[in-house]
């Protein structure tokens, strides 16, 4: 399939559909789940049909590739709302809080330091969540699951970071509804609002479990090239 045949905007109201429908099954008000569109690796083709059929809160994992894309598109089309899910890097932290409205992989004190200097300095308070390692994969990033209250507690109060929630990715080879109640259970003992969690895969399942975020890329944007 090339880049083009691929209907974008169709794509979105099926995934739509299927939050409503989880939305239902699992008796949770309808439009509690916010869908993050991710867009990373598409390039305007795929994301301009879903902007145009009224979507606006997309994700992205690199900072340096959404700098490259949005700053366009969120001049063309009021009221995005942009969310970093991918590792940030210290050095990042000044574009990263200029770019995103919300930074949802906030995961050590170098991080959660770098982004209330950024915060202080712009003028500009963004919203975060903090990442948590709930399989406790070495390869991955996040806070381990033993660590997180005392890291949520250190970003907000020893940073002043505005922590909205928490997120997850689960082990790609292990049942995710136990990694997604783990987090759930981690929310609502620090008193957390937002649960990110829950992708093409698997997001059902996380809004069953109570995700009020769902970070979908490919069931939207079709499957990612990959980069030779
Ligand atoms: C790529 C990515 C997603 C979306 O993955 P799909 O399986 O394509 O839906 C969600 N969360 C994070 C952190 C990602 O990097």
């Amino acid at each position: 399939m090339t880049a083009d045949d691929f209907d974008s905007a169709a794509a979105l109201s099926e995934v739509k559909e299927a939050i409503a429908t989880a939305e239902r099954d699992a008796a949770r008000r309808e439009g509690s789940v916010t869908l993050v569109a991710v867009s990373k690796v598409h390039g305007a083709d795929r994301i301009v049909p879903v902007l145009q059929a009224g979507h606006r809160v997309f994700g992205e994992n690199r900072v340096q590739e959404a700098q490259g894309k949005w700053p366009a598109l969120k001049e063309r089309f009021a009221g995005v709302e942009l969310h970093l899910i991918g590792p940030l890097q210290s050095n990042k932290a000044g574009d990263a809080v200029a770019l995103f409205d919300v930074i949802e992989t906030v995961d050590r004190e170098k991080i959660a330091r770098a982004l209330a200097a950024e915060m202080d300095r712009q003028g500009r308070r963004v919203p975060v969540l903090v990442q948590v390692n709930t399989g406790k994969e070495p390869q991955k990033a996040g806070i381990d699951p033993e660590d997180a209250d005392a890291f949520i507690a250190r970003c907000r109060d020893d940073y002043g970071l505005e922590v909205r929630g928490v997120m997850c990715i689960p082990p790609v080879d292990e049942e995710p509804a136990l990694h997604f109640a783990l987090l759930r259970e981690i929310a609502r003992r620090n008193g957390l609002p937002v649960l990110s969690m829950g992708m093409s895969d698997d997001y059902p399942t996380a809004i069953a479990l109570g995700a009020t975020h769902v970070r979908v890329g490919t069931a939207v944007f079709g499957h990612r090239p990959v980069k030779g």
